[in-house]
């Protein structure tokens, strides 16, 4: 098991594109990290860099508290499990998952027992004589974990695992992946542009755009209260509302948004941040997510906002209604409350139907 730390890093490639901007982040002895962001934000640059496959330009890394610059990938206890799994195809799968364990000179029997115990663990005992192209996406996914694993290495570095997998083995393997890593205390580098991925499976997510670090949190802690507003815009889904109003505080009470001609009154004991406190008056930008605002009736007591609905969208498990409330664009959940599977179709649009009609002040059609 081991610690990373990256300090002040950076890495500028020959032809001037600055792929990591001084990014400095700790993963503890036995952390589930995650690196999430867009595409060329320069994610793998940093994972290749902890793996020795790329020296840094600028800055330090630290493995188990040890200078590693210049250190050579063997050399660092690292295991990597990649996209495209970088399976050699010649190979069985048994002398696959066997060939780190050939390198570091284990002798056969040791070797055939460790893999028969990997094996097992994922479920692939039955494949060990196959290659590679004789396996579904899944078999080869565990395989090249099953390589990763083989070594006991003290560090996992894992590059979009999943990625060329179909949606619904991803699921399956991503429980997988983070409960065996966690029943094995490895500390995990784990990198992905899928939020859902990250949230679900890490124990704090760092956040990358444009080679900088935007934010680094537990998954609660970067969507509850994310740190920029970039960091706001790209976690969740359906996006955050990101509503641009004079603000005004009632102190343990609400915080009233003035959104042209109506107002939005949030209850302060919703606000996730009270630094809003010190913008009474003033005029910003207030995260408010979808499941925070409840439609109700336009006849419903209270302090409610009108709004348009420029249309809907139904997801199975959610309803969002995406509005306007004057010059302001805003999504709201659960239109209707909870679609339960008898009141799918037909009679769910019905509903929906009906809901739009009351939030746009036109009489319901009856049924
Ligand atoms: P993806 O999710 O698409 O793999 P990423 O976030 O992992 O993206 P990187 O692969 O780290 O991003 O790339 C970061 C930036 O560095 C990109 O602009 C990429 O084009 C650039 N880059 C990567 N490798 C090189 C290289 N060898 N020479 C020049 N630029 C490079």
């Amino acid at each position: 098991m081991t610690t990373v730390a990256l300090k002040d890093v950076s890495k500028v490639f020959s032809d001037g594109t600055v792929a990591v901007d001084k990014v400095s982040l700790d993963v503890a002895d036995g952390e589930f990290m995650v690196l999430l962001g867009p595409s060329g934000c320069g994610k793998s640059t940093v994972l290749r860099i902890i793996a020795g496959l790329e020296e840094p330009s600028s800055g330090a890394v630290l493995l188990g508290g040890e200078v590693a610059n210049g250190l050579p990938p063997r050399e660092r206890g690292v295991a990597m499990v990649f996209q495209d799994f970088a399976l050699y195809p010649h190979m069985t799968v048994g002398d696959n998952i066997a060939f780190p364990l050939r390198l570091s000179g284990l002798e056969q029997d040791s070797r055939t027992e460790r893999v028969s115990d990997v094996a097992s663990v994922l479920g692939i005992g039955d494949v060990l004589g196959r290659r590679p192209n004789q396996l579904s996406g899944g078999q080869r996914q565990r395989v090249a974990m099953g390589r990763a694993i083989v070594r006991r290495p003290g560090l996992f570095l894992m590059d979009e695992p999943l990625s060329n997998l179909d949606s619904g083995l991803r699921a399956e393997l991503r429980a997988e992946i983070s409960a065996l890593v966690r029943e094995m205390g490895v500390s995990t580098i784990y990198v992905t542009h899928d939020q859902a991925e990250a949230l679900t499976m890490a124990d704090r997510v760092a956040i990358m755009r444009k080679g900088v670090l935007q934010d680094v949190g537990t998954p609660t802690q970067v969507y509850g209260r994310p740190a920029t507003l970039y960091v706001a815009a790209f976690l969740g889904s359906p996006r955050m509302n990101l509503l641009e109003a004079a603000v005004y505080v009632h102190l343990d009470r609400y915080v009233e948004l003035a959104l042209g001609e109506q107002s939005l009154y949030l209850p302060w004991d919703n606000i996730r941040s009270r630094a809003v406190a010190h913008y009474h008056g003033e005029r910003i930008v207030v995260g408010v997510r979808a499941e925070a605002l409840t439609p109700v009736a336009l006849d419903a007591p209270g302090d409610v906002v009108r709004g348009r609905i420029r249309y809907l969208e139904h997801h199975g498990h959610e309803s969002l209604a995406f509005l306007d409330i004057g010059a302001t664009a805003i999504i709201v959940d659960e239109v209707g409350g909870p679609v339960t599977e008898s009141a799918t179709g037909d009679g769910a649009m019905r509903r929906l139907s009906r809901f739009a009609r009351r939030l746009a002040g036109r009489p319901a059609e009856p049924g």
